[in-house]
């Protein structure tokens, strides 16, 4: 690793809110660093800028900090050493740097058209080539010629101009050794004529200029690496060392797409929902990368620790639903009452109470739910389904409510809780048992009958804790 101090970093693009396999790329630049005692910095790649849209980059960053993944430079807290850590922001550096490689003559411009090269394209199709390569016409332009292009109106690219046999070998930190050859790539593009540089372009200035030592990034990238080697080794900088993550996977195997509804895309929609960030944090840990013992919760300090990067899972990682929402439950159940409160607090009030209920009283109801949530919207939902009555009953409900044994019960159950002073979930219990005996009924015939009364369904929490969060009167009241 040499004596340089570790720098990583994220680059996203603001075309878009932080997605969940941008929030795992983020997460293992930032174990990284924080392994090794170095920087973990946050910058935006915005040279697409008609997919720009507002607010992502607050996102990107806000929703990075929110999951405790802080980073130690970004576009708020930026190192005039290494600034701007917004590429807009630099477009005469690029250019700089483009016209550099001009000079080496190892970058020309181009002047062909988006349908010149479109036609090119189609040439080559026709005549069996798999993948499209500019065939390097504007490679060998006289001064007249250019000219004589420029008087047309046309504006040019800068493209690099490949090696010829050149193999591009690295050792990748997921894959292990890498090769591609030069032959492989075409000519490519690095300043579009608007004069603002590609990715492969800007990204490698970036990292050098940036001293990054280390890119983690989505194996989407790995064809792009040999792009941006090439420009390395025309600069003669030391590129960083890369590592390709794996993809994320559904259940069935396939790419996490933006059309799984099953599987929320964006970090916002977690925060809204009442994920907790640290077991996001630990979920996405464990999306990429996999633990010796099969230990399952991990702290922050604990994933420092334990990370190690040569134990970055190589095969996709199976995004599980159902895992995420098992560890969230964990880290709601295992939270202090003070944490809890402040955590539940939003998701209560965020339900259809009644006004005249006290900050005491809805904290001692959410301490109800403490074990039985795994998010925090449940509260939300399951009071709304106790206190937002169901005007309307189902087919099989409204056959319960009327049946035999509900006539008995529920006269019987109402004229007991009449009668009882203090209402708690013993108190409760115990006149259920009373009713059972006086009637025979018991079980679903017993219960049934109440618990639709009272929230006009057969699912929920305990009736027990129904009556105690509703009260007597009200309770009464739905009896009638
Ligand atoms: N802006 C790129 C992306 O969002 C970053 C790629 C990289 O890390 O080099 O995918």
């Amino acid at each position: 690793m040499g004596d340089k101090k570790v720098r990583v970093r994220y680059a996203p693009s603001p075309t878009g809110y932080l997605h969940i396999g941008g929030a795992r790329s983020a997460l293992f630049n930032f174990l990284y660093a924080k392994k090794y005692n170095g920087d973990f910095v946050f910058r935006i790649e915005d040279t697409d800028i008609e997919r720009n849209i507002p607010g992502a980059e607050e996102s990107q960053l806000h929703d990075l900090i929110w999951l405790g993944i802080i980073p130690d430079e970004s576009t708020e807290n930026p190192n005039p050493k290494y600034g701007p850590y917004r590429q807009t922001e630099k477009l005469d550096i690029y250019k700089k740097y483009a016209q550099k490689l001009v000079d080496m003559g190892v970058a020309y411009e181009c002047y062909c058209t988006e349908e010149e090269l479109a036609e090119m394209k189609e040439d080559q199709l026709a005549n069996g080539v798999k993948s499209f390569k500019y065939n390097r016409h504007c490679l060998n332009l006289t001064e007249e010629e250019k000219e004589k292009y420029r008087k047309e109106g046309r504006k040019p690219t800068i493209r690099i101009k490949m090696m010829e046999n050149h193999e591009f070998k690295f050792h990748d930190l997921v894959r292990g050794d890498v090769k591609f050859n030069s032959n492989d790539i075409g000519d490519f593009v690095i300043m579009k004529s608007n004069g603002i540089p590609t990715y492969n372009f800007a990204v490698v200035i970036d990292d050098h200029l940036m001293e990054i030592t280390h890119v983690l990034r989505g194996e989407e990238h790995l064809s792009n690496t040999p792009k941006q080697l090439q420009i390395y080794e025309y600069f003669g900088w030391e590129p960083p060392q890369f590592g390709h993550m794996t993809i994320i996977v559904n259940s069935n195997g396939k790419k996490l797409s933006k059309r799984d509804h099953d599987i929320l895309q964006f970090m916002s929609q977690y925060k809204n929902l009442g994920y907790v960030p640290e077991a996001i944090f630990n979920f996405l840990f464990l999306l990429g990368w996999t633990s010796d013992d099969n230990k399952e919760i991990f702290t922050k300090e604990e994933a420092i620790k334990a990370f190690d990067p040569s134990r970055l899972s190589s095969s996709p990682s199976m995004f599980d639903n159902k895992r995420l929402l098992w560890t969230n439950q964990y880290y709601i159940k295992h939270m202090d009452n003070e944490k809890y409160f402040e955590f539940i607090m939003p998701f209560v009030k965020k339900a259809n109470i009644p006004e005249t209920l006290s900050d005491d009283e809805l904290k001692n109801i959410s301490l109800i739910f403490k074990n039985e949530i795994e998010i925090g919207q449940n509260i939300t939902d399951m009071l709304n389904d106790i206190f937002v009555r169901k005007t309307e009953l189902g087919e099989e409900e409204a056959m319960i409510v009327n049946s035999n044994s509900a006539k008995i019960v529920i006269p019987a159950f109402k004229k007991k809780l009449e009668e009882l002073t203090l209402i708690n979930q013993d108190t409760v219990k115990s006149i259920f048992k009373e009713v059972q005996k006086e009637t025979g009924f018991k079980g679903k015939d017993l219960y049934m009958p109440i618990r639709i009364k009272l929230t006009g369904s057969m699912h929920g929490i305990e009736m027990f804790n129904i009556i105690d969060i509703l009260g007597k009167e009200e309770t009464l009241s739905r009896l009638i």
